[in-house]
């Protein structure tokens, strides 16, 4: 099932800085699609991850398992503003 969610900038989420108002974005109908990930091991045996169908997902570090555990949150915060 879908519902229809709104942008960041959407009246709908002016609180608790101001009254939030009526919708003045339009919504849109998240979509699920497929993404791509890119992995590339560090010179340190790190980890570099990063997909261009989610631009603000960037993550790197030299311990390789605790960037992998942190593609799941990175994901589950960056894909509202991309689906
Ligand atoms: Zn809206």
């Amino acid at each position: 099932m879908t519902e229809t969610r709104h942008y960041s900038d959407c009246a709908v989420h002016n609180e608790p800085a101001a009254s939030a108002g009526p919708c003045d974005c339009g919504g849109y109908v998240p979509q699920i699609k497929s993404l791509n990930l890119q992995l590339e091991t560090r010179e340190d045996g790190g980890l570099f991850v990063w997909s261009d169908d989610v631009p603000g997902l960037i993550l790197s570090g030299p311990d390789k398992n605790a960037v992998l555990e942190a593609i799941g949150p990175a994901l589950a915060v960056l894909l509202p503003y991309y689906t």
